[in-house]
């Protein structure tokens, strides 16, 4: 039980965990503090050349201006759509909190399954998203703003898109019947995987590095499809795109 001391921690902080404020709050904490190293990244870019070899499209650096108005629309939609939907969540489904940790094989089995299903949903709504002219307008549009990413326009998007994310990134784990760990460990390398693929950076340690077989796609894969709007549709893995002849 390599993960019991972790959760007998975790449950200590009960009260936290059975805070209505508690999803809304952790969401925005850890999407902000994975955006912050590639925002450092991007300002000392423009300053230390070494930085920017890693950058995929070195020619383009995010303003200050076009930074703040991503931040101002993620604070925007914690706000009103994010909040009041985890609240619901939390309303309709009471925190349980088991008293054993589960296995360490188990949790990283069960997270990579719920990223490879998280995957294949995401990449059905997209490609619709963007073979129907009329969805891909109204809905999909807004976070094609940025032909270059970087980090903070990860959740750059539609209240529609965002809702949608969320419904899937809930519902697998609960499909599943994850324990709490396994739930937040999912949550947590959603979000980490969806700013890296925003980054804007290949770095060394990046992902799609350390997968072999180019079995994942990462920053350079989603980056493409900023630029090129008609490949890549799947945000991580690469076979959906390479079945549907959309790599
Ligand atoms: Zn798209
Ligand atoms: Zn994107």
């Amino acid at each position: 039980m390599a993960l019991q001391p972790l959760w007998d921690f975790a449950r200590m902080q009960e009260p936290l965990f059975r805070s209505p404020f508690f999803p809304a709050l952790f969401s925005f904490a850890a999407y902000t503090a994975f955006c912050l190293p590639f925002v450092a990244l991007d300002f000392f870019g423009t300053r230390v050349p070494a930085f920017r070899k890693y950058k995929l499209q070195p020619q383009s650096s995010p303003t200050l201006r076009m930074m703040a108005l991503c931040v101002a629309q993620s604070l925007y939609h914690h706000v009103v759509c994010i909040f009041p939907v985890t609240t619901a969540h939390w309303y309709w489904r009471r925190v349980s909190l088991p008293r054993a940790a589960p296995e360490l094989p188990s949790l990283l089995l069960s997270v990579i399954v719920a990223l490879l299903l998280f995957d294949f949903l995401y990449f059905l709504w997209h490609l619709l998203h963007h073979r129907v002219p009329w969805l891909y307008k109204t809905f999909h549009k807004v976070h094609h703003k940025h032909t270059s990413t970087f980090a903070l326009t990860t959740q750059y998007s539609s209240t529609w898109e965002l809702l949608w994310l969320g419904l899937f990134t809930a519902i697998i784990p609960m499909m599943l019947k994850f324990h709490p760990l396994t739930e937040m460990t999912f949550f947590v390398a959603n979000i980490w995987l969806s700013v890296e693929d925003h980054s804007g950076y290949d770095l060394p340690w990046s992902t799609h590095r350390l997968v072999p077989f180019g079995l994942y796609g990462g920053a350079p894969h989603h980056d493409l499809h900023h630029q090129k709007f008609k490949f890549n549709y799947a945000p991580y893995f690469t076979h959906w795109d390479w079945l549907f002849g959309t790599l």
